[in-house]
């Protein structure tokens, strides 16, 4: 059984299927398309881009599709950057403006105020149709500074809850066991199997 995993990084790739591995399922990213398919986030919450690129791949390829998409939400700015969080500070996609940008919109702020999670929805569409949705949360502050050279975009400057440790400061495996990703991943995939045999 196959199943296309709608992201073109390598990195995701692999913790996708190293957990389906098992299973039997193989699991391809969107490199392995013949034919590149393009679609453009514009939703207003994450849940509505992972079912856009979930069904648009899925009336593509015709296989069985899992989608995600996930940012940075700061309870004190209302929920910025939110779905905006890969360009947050601009056009320009760039970790260390939106970080810059995000200090600068927290100085002065203490305590609670920092208070921030990392959301991650995920969409499945199996190859007959049937729709699959789970969620994925990890709470946490954003630090006063940034600190680590682990991970990518605002990993150097969110400290996940009860930790001292920034994201960044981390190893892979670390992160992969308590990130919003993984959880969303592990809720998901008892519900998606009996939709992969
Ligand atoms: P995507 O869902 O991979 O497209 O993520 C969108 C943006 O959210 C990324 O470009 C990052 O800025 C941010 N983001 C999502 N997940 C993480 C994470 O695990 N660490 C740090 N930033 C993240």
């Amino acid at each position: 059984m196959e199943l296309l995993f709608a992201t073109a990084n390598a990195g995701k790739l692999r913790e996708v299927a190293a957990l389906l591995e098992g299973e039997g399922v193989k699991v391809l990213g969107l490199g392995d398309l013949e034919e590149p398919i393009e679609v453009v986030e514009d939703g207003n919450t994450f849940i509505a881009n992972a079912r856009k690129k979930a069904s648009t791949l899925h009336a593509a390829s015709g296989l069985a599709v899992l989608a995600d998409d996930s940012g940075l939400c700061v309870e004190a700015l209302g929920g910025a950057p939110g779905v905006h969080s890969a360009r947050y500070a601009g056009p320009e996609k760039s970790d260390a403006a939106n970080m810059e940008k995000l200090l600068k919109a927290l100085s002065g702020q203490k305590g609670k105020a920092r208070a921030a999670h990392f959301l991650c929805s995920m969409v499945f569409i199996s190859k007959e149709g049937v729709e699959v949705e789970a969620e994925g949360i990890l709470n946490g502050e954003i630090a006063l500074a940034h600190s680590g050279d682990g991970g990518f975009g605002y990993d150097p400057i969110f400290i996940p809850e009860g930790e001292r440790r920034t994201l960044a400061e981390h190893t892979m495996d670390e992160k992969n066991k308590i990130s919003h990703r993984k959880r969303a991943l592990s809720a998901i995939l008892p519900l998606i199997l009996p939709h992969l045999k």
